[in-house]
C-alpha cells in the first residue's frame, strides 16, 4: 500500500517496532529516558533552544492550546487564511472568544509579505497573528521567515504558527525568525503514529502564558515543568512517544539537511511528473509545497473516480481537493517516510488510470 494522503503517513519498520512495545509507567525511568531522548532531537526541527511541550492530542488540539495559553478572550488576532487549515485556526480563535480579523489569501497562492505589512501598518493593534506554514488543503507553502519579519517589524503581536504539515519536512528557524508558538504533530513528516501535538514556545509566549490557561488540560506552565522533569502532565500516548523516539533517530541518521533536500527533490519529481501527464499544479509558481502536491485534473474524469481507481487498481491512496475543488483536485502527500520508489509508483499509477479513462 502506498499511503500518499496528508497524514497519517506511513511508519518505517523501526517506528512500528518501537510503537509495539509493552506499556510502562509514564512516571518510570525508562519513559523519562524516552522523553529525554526526544526533546533534544526536536530542537533543530523547530530551530529553537527551548524544550518543546508534548501534549497528547491531534494537531487541532495543539492549535487550540497555542491560542488558549497565550491570549485572553476579547484580544485581537489577525488570521492569515490561505486555505482550509487557515480557516480552522481562525475558527478555533473565534470559538475561544477572540476578536478575529481575517487576511484572506486566494486558494493556491501564498500570503504576500507586502500585503501583510500594509495590513499591519493600517492596523497594528493585534495581539497575535495566526499563520499556516504549509497549507495542506492547497499544497502551498507560505514564506514563514518573511511573515515573521513583517510581524516583528510592524507589530507587537505574537506569531502563532500551524506547522503541522511542515515541521521535519521544511526548515523552520523559529528563534532566528521570531515565531512564538510553532505547532506540529507526530503523524506527518515526523513519520510516527498519531497521538502527539508538539509545541515549541518562545520565551515571549511563555511570558504571555504566565496568566494561566483557559484550558485545564492544555496548560503551558504545567507542561513545561513536566517536560523539564522528563515526563508529561497526564497520561501520554506512550506508544506514539516510543514511535517518535525511533523516528527521530532515523532523521538524525539521515541528517536533517538531507531530509529537507529529499523532500524538495521528491516534491519536484511529483509535480513535474504529474504535469507531464496533463495535470496542472494548483500552487502558484514558487509557492508549491515540499510536502504535499495539489494538482487539477484535466477536463473529464472526476477526482472521486480517479482516486477510487488509484486505490483499487494500484493501492495508491491520495487525498481529494477540499470544498469546491473536491471533484477537480487531487492531493499527493510526500512527507516523512517516502522515497523515489513511492513517487515513481504514484506517477505510474496516475499515468495508467488517466490513459485508461481517456481511451474510453
Ligand atoms: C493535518 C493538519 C492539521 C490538523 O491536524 P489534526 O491532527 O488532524 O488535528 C492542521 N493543520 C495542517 C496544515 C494540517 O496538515
Amino acid at each position: 500500500m502506498n499511503l500518499r494522503i496528508s497524514g497519517p503517513t506511513p511508519l518505517p519498520p523501526e517506528v512500528r517496532e518501537a510503537a509495539a512495545r509493552q506499556m510502562v509507567s509514564h512516571r518510570s525511568e525508562p519513559f523519562r529516558a524516552c522523553i529525554r531522548a526526544i526533546v533534544p532531537r526536536l530542537l533543530p526541527i523547530f530551530g529553537t533552544s527551548e524544550p518543546p511541550l508534548l501534549f497528547t492530542a491531534s494537531g487541532t488540539g495543539g492549535m487550540e492550546a497555542a491560542l488558549l495559553n497565550t491570549l485572553d478572550p476579547g484580544q485581537r488576532v489577525l488570521a492569515i487564511r490561505a486555505g482550509m487549515f487557515g480557516d480552522r485556526f481562525a475558527e478555533i480563535a473565534r470559538h475561544g472568544g477572540l476578536d478575529v480579523s481575517d487576511l484572506e489569501v486566494p486558494w493556491g497562492q501564498a500570503v504576500s509579505p507586502d500585503d501583510l505589512r500594509k495590513r499591519l501598518q493600517r492596523d497594528s493593534g493585534f495581539d497575535a497573528v495566526l499563520v499556516t506554514h504549509n497549507e495542506s488543503s492547497t499544497g502551498v507553502c507560505n514564506p514563514l521567515e518573511q511573515v515573521a519579519r513583517v510581524v516583528r517589524e510592524e507589530s507587537r503581536a505574537l506569531l502563532l504558527v500551524d506547522a503541522v504539515s511542515s515541521a521535519a519536512g521544511i526548515p523552520i528557524e523559529m528563534d532566528l525568525w521570531g515565531a512564538d508558538v510553532v505547532v506540529t504533530v507526530s503523524q506527518k513528516a515526523l513519520m510516527s503514529p498519531p497521538g502527539l501535538a508538539i509545541l515549541a514556545v518562545s520565551e515571549r509566549a511563555f511570558q504571555a502564558a504566565e496568566k494561566g490557561s483557559a484550558s485545564y488540560y492544555f496548560d503551558f506552565k504545567k507542561m513545561r515543568e513536566a517536560v523539564a522533569e522528563g515526563t508529561t502532565t497526564y497520561t501520554p500516548a506512550v506508544s506514539s512517544f516510543y514511535g517518535l523516539e525511533a523516528a527521530l533517530g532515523l532523521i538524525d541518521e539521515e541528517g536533517l539537511g538531507n531530509v529537507y533536500r529529499r523532500h524538495e527533490r521528491l516534491a519536484l519529481k511529483c509535480r513535474k511528473g504529474l504535469e507531464s501527464l496533463g495535470m496542472e499544479c494548483f500552487a502558484a509558481a514558487g509557492a508549491a509545497s515540499p510536502t504535499i502536491t495539489s494538482v487539477l485534473l484535466p477536463e473529464g474524469p472526476s477526482a472521486t473516480k480517479v482516486r477510487d481507481r488509484l486505490e483499487s487498481e494500484h493501492a495508491v491512496f491520495v487525498a481529494q481537493g477540499r470544498r469546491e475543488y473536491k471533484e477537480r483536485m487531487l492531493r499527493i502527500g510526500h512527507m516523512g517516510w517516502v522515497g523515489d520508489q513511492e513517487i515513481g509508483a504514484v506517477l505510474d499509477a496516475f499515468g495508467s488510470v488517466l490513459q485508461d479513462i481517456q481511451s474510453g
